[in-house]
């Protein structure tokens, strides 16, 4: 096995096919052998079936392939399909879709592989400028997915950790922290990529706890994002927004014992779910 992860081979296969990075696709790809094999193997992706967005020239893919039972690959960028028959020809465990994965039919693909290989982890080096909305599709789809492990730009990454009145905490915060256990495992330099980002990045790991019971978690993340759309708006204006209504609004913050004039950024995620609580009350008319 030759790693495709190196300076030289990523040079060759990009001369071989004549192919530029894309700036539009968020196309940076990895190429310290180390780097990948270590992220693949925090992925727990042994005895299960990975799912990838983005495999490029296959740098992370490869290893994958070593290390997992199955690996999906979603890429959106056509001119690949050709580079990664032939870069991970030698692994016989390995799907590439031609699919942007924002319009995968996240649900019924879980369901399936789960069917088919047992487990199902999440595991990639995301396009930059689609990881907030890659992410809320991930922690948002009903089937969910257990181990998620991603490498993004720094400044997302520490967003997840965020803790209340703390600049970078926002509705993915609290959504995410909902569902799951969260940690930075890897923090990468901008030196390990052909081409060279402008930013730092950090590999996070989601890990699923059973802590989150609320039955309708998208109704409860509807009501974060409501209370976060806008940020410098009292929790009084946003939620008299969602609602349509200001006396609602203000009973179900009385009940809470929120203050109208707190903003969503000073909620902990138990004010949320107390918050949540009261507006499904007031929605199903039990006052
Ligand atoms: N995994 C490779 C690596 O680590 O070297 C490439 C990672 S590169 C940061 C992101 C990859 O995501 C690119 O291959 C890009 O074409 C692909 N991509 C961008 N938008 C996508 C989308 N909406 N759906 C699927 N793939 C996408």
């Amino acid at each position: 096995m030759k790693a495709i992860a190196s300076v030289q081979r990523t040079n060759e296969i990009l001369n071989k096919y004549g192919l530029r990075a894309k700036k539009g696709y968020g196309q940076n790809f990895i190429i310290d052998s180390n780097i990948v094999e270590n992220i693949a193997l925090k992925s727990e992706c042994e005895n299960a079936c990975v799912i990838e967005i983005g495999p490029g020239i296959g740098a992370l893919t490869q290893m994958l392939c070593i290390h997992a039972k199955h690996v999906v690959a979603y890429e959106i960028d056509t001119k690949l399909l050709e580079v990664l028959s032939d870069t991970l020809s030698e692994y016989d465990n390995v799907e590439i879709i031609n699919e942007d994965f924002l319009n995968v039919d996240l649900d019924s693909v879980v369901a399936s592989l789960k069917k088919k290989y047992g487990r199902v982890v999440v595991c990639a080096n995301l396009p930059y400028y689609i990881t907030t909305p890659i992410l809320f599709k991930i922690f948002e789809a009903n089937n969910q997915v257990d181990c998620i492990t991603v490498m993004m730009q720094k400044e997302v990454a520490d967003r997840f950790s965020a803790s209340v009145n703390s600049k970078d905490y926002n509705a993915l915060s609290v959504i995410s922290q909902y569902l799951y256990d969260i940690k930075t495992i890897i923090k990468i330099s901008r030196n390990i990529f052909n081409p060279k980002p402008n930013v730092d990045s950090a590999v996070v790991q989601f890990k699923i706890h059973d802590r989150a019971n609320i039955s309708d978690v998208n109704a409860f993340f509807e009501l974060v994002k409501a209370c976060f759309k806008q940020r410098r708006k009292t929790i009084y204006n946003n939620l008299r927004e969602y609602v349509n209504d200001s006396e609602v609004a203000l009973r179900i913050l009385d009940k809470t014992g929120i203050s109208a004039n707190t903003r969503a950024q000073q909620l902990s995620l138990d004010d949320f779910i107390n918050l949540y609580g009261v507006f499904e009350d007031e929605r199903k008319g039990i006052c």
